[in-house]
């Protein structure tokens, strides 16, 4: 069994072991040859002296990125030698016997160079050498602490992960639709998921009280450095019989935690964190994710922050409103299941632009890192919100099975969806969210690597009863 190169290995002096992994940073000195070895958790200066080695006549052939099995022993670095800038700075590997296990083309790229790194296209054509990058290693790591974090956090409070439909119908979050047709039932079409918002409602009127997910998101969307085209992910939750301060509370703590234990070098600006008024924070800073950190130069610094009191809608513009549909005044300003405030419900006839909604935006350093809000439990209001919204008979139609489901006991509820990417984008300092995404799109929607999207056959459209019409 290989060793793998983390801390534990640096307890092992004198010992002899075996490690597998790839050939980093190869210099040849005469006869002597070093390389660092790169496994999935770290890197090993190793050493080969061929007199000390039983196969020395295998160095001349040694190349960058082969993938090697090298058995030797663990010894001290000299005072001079050691790195510590590297977790194995102060040790290395004598190297016995090293065996080539696969051999590499000469990379199109420096893997571990950060100053000369290949362009957006390059990397992601060959991602699985981009991520051979000790800093995007680091990131997909950290990506899974995260989200085990957050899995283990709610698990412990009660909560029960469930896995929502990604073949599904349009879901109303204000983006377009990815769409796919069906074979069985041609002209139809599927939609993927903007967001499990229809399903973790109906989990609350199912009676399941606390839902969470690690929620695959689909927009078509144009992308920003904060956006991806196509997908991402959100740690869905919703949660019944709880006011919107306790699902604050719980989130705060969840978050709080989850920094405290894997970032232990990052502080926070406010703790707790503030909860602000929407209409305040648009008239101090002219936006509703406000970067209020201290010093925007301290990469530990976190400021956190709630925003609150949201309007229930905003004016109408036939772009903003997913369906565009131009015949009324107001759209929701965060989704159209969102609670206006029980204060302020004489208003909804008189004067919708006035109520305040229980939408919450969860803010950090200047992003928006998950969004929310208490939903209408009452088939009435959410009737009355859909004619305030201009919704036809025909969309109201297309949410007959929610509709119907409200007439069976719905409990209060409501939750959030803060985005896994955008806030891994933060606590790893990155500028961009591919930096943080396996396998991401380019920003014009693409994968070069796989070459999707891809024309499919004509086979494939006959069976679907599709047919491509020529670009004009
Ligand atoms: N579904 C919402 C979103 O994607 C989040 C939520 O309201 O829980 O923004």
């Amino acid at each position: 069994m290989k060793t793998y190169i983390n801390e534990t290995i640096k307890k092992q002096i004198g010992e002899q072991i075996t490690v597998c992994g790839w050939i980093n940073k190869l210099r040849k000195m005469g006869k002597l040859v070093f390389f660092d070895l790169r496994d999935s958790t770290g890197l090993l200066q190793i050493i080969c002296v061929p007199s000390e080695m039983t196969n020395g006549e295998i160095l001349k052939d040694l190349g960058h990125e082969y993938v090697v099995e090298i058995t030797g022993i663990i010894q001290n670095r000299g005072e001079k030698q050691i790195n510590k800038e590297m977790l194995t700075g102060e040790i290395e590997l004598l190297a016995k016997d090293v065996k080539i296990i696969s051999r590499s083309n000469v990379p199109p790229f420096e893997i571990d160079n950060e100053e000369r790194q290949a362009g957006e296209e390059l990397r992601l054509k060959y991602r699985y050498l981009d991520l051979r990058h000790e800093r995007m290693m680091k990131n997909i790591h950290f990506r899974h602490k995260v989200i085990h974090f957050f899995r283990n956090f709610l698990t412990d409070n009660g909560f029960t992960e469930v896995q929502t439909p990604i073949l599904t119908k349009s879901t109303p979050e204000g983006a377009r639709d990815y769409i796919v047709p069906s074979r069985l039932h041609k002209g139809k079409f599927f939609a993927l998921p903007q967001a499990p918002q229809q399903y973790k409602q109906l989990l609350m009127i199912a009676g399941l009280e606390r839902y969470f997910q690690i929620a695959p998101c689909f927009r078509d969307e144009d992308a920003r450095a904060d956006r991806s085209p196509g997908e991402f992910y959100q740690l869905d939750m919703e949660m019944s019989f709880m006011n919107q301060s306790e699902i604050l509370d719980l989130v705060e703590e969840m978050m709080t935690k989850m920094v405290k234990k894997l970032f232990p070098e990052k502080h926070f600006t406010f703790s707790p964190w503030p909860k602000l008024n929407y209409k305040d924070v648009m008239e101090k800073y002219k936006t509703d994710k406000p970067d209020l950190r201290k010093d925007k130069n301290d990469k530990n610094e976190l400021a956190f922050a709630w925003v609150i009191n949201f309007p229930l809608f905003v004016e109408q513009s036939q772009e903003d409103f997913f369906h565009g549909s131009g015949n009324a005044k107001w759209a929701p300003s965060h989704n159209m299941f969102t609670a206006p405030q029980e204060e302020d419900l004489e208003l909804l006839d008189k004067e919708p632009g006035k109520v305040k909604s229980y939408q919450h935006d969860m803010v950090l350093n200047g992003f928006e890192v998950g969004g929310g809000a208490i939903r209408i439990h009452d088939v009435k209001l959410q009737e009355k919100i859909w004619d305030l919204i201009g919704f036809t008979d025909k969309q109201k139609a297309q949410f007959k099975h929610y509709f119907e489901a409200f007439k069976y006991g719905v409990p209060p509820h409501g939750g959030i969806a803060p985005g896994i990417d955008r806030l891994l984008m933060v606590l790893l300092n990155e500028k961009n969210l591919k930096e943080v995404t396996a396998f991401p799109l380019t920003s014009d929607g693409r994968d070069p690597m796989m070459e999707s999207p891809a024309e499919v056959s004509k086979e494939q459209l006959d069976e679907l009863g599709l047919e491509i019409k020529e670009k004009k």
